[in-house]
């Protein structure tokens, strides 16, 4: 049985926005079927390969009632106070408000938690924005986007998703791969809904509570891929519905020893559906391989997700450009050219980053839904360059702290017999030993750490293959470039016109 509130037919009523308690209580009570080497998670809050990332989460929302002006605003319907990244915005200054809010998160989690609830708020509200087309197909499914987004507002729940089929043989479709019920797909209709088997490659932040489950890879024959062209959201207590995770990235160490992978580790997991029954109420988009195609652009879906990512990536770049400075000012590098020059060019990121936003916000303009959608032009270059700034960001940290990310003691050994030892050879210019350590551990930890390569990971994937982004771009943006090379062509013209004109003279 499932017990969305959607497929019960319960009120969409709930306390508006959460408190970490609730979150937690949530988690324990309703708790996502997770595997984790090889046994099943009871406690997602408990459990040490993910309680870091679950508190850290709760705190979120914690966070978000001590910054309450800032981040939550009166529900629409129940008057309630309600995260401001559920708003459908009608001016520019309820966008700016909006990216105001998700800054107050990111600057907690240093852009380090790419999943904060924000991402998926921001796509499930550009869908309840977009309802009208996703409607065109069948009037339920604009119906259960409006009502599923309320639902998600009143009761501030936390999603994850899960676009992509898996990673078999990336030459052919879902449909002709050697098993086609690889990749999830629809196995049957009933009166009730859809049965969905097969799996889904990832899914980040499975310690959620619900799951939106749509494609994003273009589905290219509309016969063939119709039984994978479906979009739907459920809660991660469904029956049937189960994540594999990856090694977590938390070593179980203390903040002092591993502070980012102690506190930020999202999770990455796989997504089975063993013949999981998805009520009609929860289902937006259904057989319909164009509008899987089409949906994330119509609705303004990207756009409002894309707006949440530069947030993350400004957050996320000054925290790298803090980090760096205090690398280079506890060892005393400051007088050294290329230093300048690499503190330089996280700084052109920051910068890069904000004049993205800011134009994104400025040119905003109400779409066709009466939604006040940031302005696409600036996103997409931002989501299309962050994947190469950001391990770029990372070297400069390696480049930076050299040695000294692995001349390293662990607590241990500082609060050990060679204290004095410690105290003595691991001071730098301007700390003390006991300053630098943890300074550079974190240093470590943003680098070279699981946690750090998994984020340079992350950055390069998380949207996309940006091989194929760079294509979207080039695709999309195809009459603008036209424009610019007519003027060009023209130059080249003029150019030879005077050329002959010269020599017929
Ligand atoms: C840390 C992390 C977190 C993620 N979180 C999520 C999540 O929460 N939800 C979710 O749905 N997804 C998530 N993703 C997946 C992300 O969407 C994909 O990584 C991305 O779409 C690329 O797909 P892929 O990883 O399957 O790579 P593949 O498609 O398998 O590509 C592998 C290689 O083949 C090349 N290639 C494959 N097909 C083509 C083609 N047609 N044209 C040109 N080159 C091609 C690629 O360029 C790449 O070099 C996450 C990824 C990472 C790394």
């Amino acid at each position: 049985m499932n017990q969305t509130a959607l497929g019960t037919g319960k009120a969409q009523s709930g306390g508006g926005a959460r408190r970490g308690a609730q979150v937690l209580e949530r988690l324990r009570t309703r708790p996502p079927t997770i595997w984790y080497r090889g046994e099943l998670v009871r406690d997602v809050t408990t459990h040490p390969a993910l309680r870091g990332g679950v508190n850290t989460l709760a705190q979120l929302y914690d966070i978000q009632w001590e910054h309450a002006d800032t981040t939550l605003f009166d529900s629409p319907t129940s008057g309630r106070k309600v995260a401001r990244s559920f708003m459908l915005p009608k001016t520019i200054e309820e966008l700016r408000s909006i990216s105001a809010a998700m800054k107050v998160w990111e600057d907690h989690t240093h852009g380090m938690m790419g999943r904060v609830p924000d991402y998926i708020n921001r796509a499930m509200s550009g869908y309840a924005a977009g309802a009208p087309y996703l409607s065109e197909a069948d009037p339920r499914f604009g119906a259960n986007a409006v009502r599923y987004h309320e639902y998600l507002r009143e009761n501030d729940l936390c999603l994850t998703h899960t676009l992509i089929p898996p990673q078999a043989n990336r030459s052919v479709n879902s449909a002709r791969q050697a098993d086609p019920f690889l990749a999830a797909r629809v196995k049957e209709e009933t009166d009730a809904g859809i049965v969905i088997r097969g799996c889904r490659m990832l899914a980040t932040l499975p310690i959620s509570d619900e799951i939106m489950v749509f494609p994003s890879t273009l589905l290219k024959n509309p016969e063939e891929d119709a039984p994978y062209a479906f979009g739907f959201s459920i809660p991660n207590d469904t029956p049937g519905l189960r994540f594999i995770c990856r090694e977590s990235v938390d070593y179980g160490r203390s903040h002092y020893a591993h502070p980012l992978g102690s506190r930020f580790e999202e999770m990455d997991a796989v997504v089975i559906f063993d013949d999981v029954h998805v009520p009609w109420e929860s289902v937006m988009i259904y057989r319909d391989v164009q509008r899987c195609n089409q949906a994330y652009a119509r609705t303004g879906a990207v756009v409002h997700m894309t707006h949440q990512v530069v947030v993350k990536n400004i957050a996320k770049t000054e925290f790298m450009l803090g980090l760096a400075h205090l690398l280079v000012d506890s060892i005393a590098a400051e007088g050294f050219q290329h230093i300048h020059e690499k503190l330089a060019e996280l700084w052109v990121n920051m910068e890069t980053m904000k004049a993205f936003l800011r134009a994104a916000e400025a040119d905003a303009q109400l779409d066709e839904w009466g939604v006040m959608r940031p302005a696409w032009n600036p996103l997409d270059a931002a989501r299309n360059l962050f994947p190469r700034l950001y391990p770029r960001m990372v070297e400069i940290i390696q480049q930076i702290g050299a040695s000294g990310l692995v001349a390293m003691p662990l607590e241990e050994d500082v609060r050990g017999p060679l204290a004095e030892d410690i105290k003595r050879y691991y001071q730098a210019a301007r700390a003390d030993a006991f300053d630098r350590i943890p300074l550079f551990r974190l240093a470590w930890d943003a680098s070279m750490s699981a946690f750090g390569s998994r984020q340079v990971l992350y950055e390069r994937f998380f949207f996309g293959d940006p091989v194929r982004m760079a294509g979207a771009l080039v695709a999309g943006h195809q009459s603008q470039i036209q424009e610019h090379a007519e003027r060009v062509r023209e130059f080249v013209r003029q150019g030879r016109d005077e050329a002959f004109a010269a020599a017929t003279r």
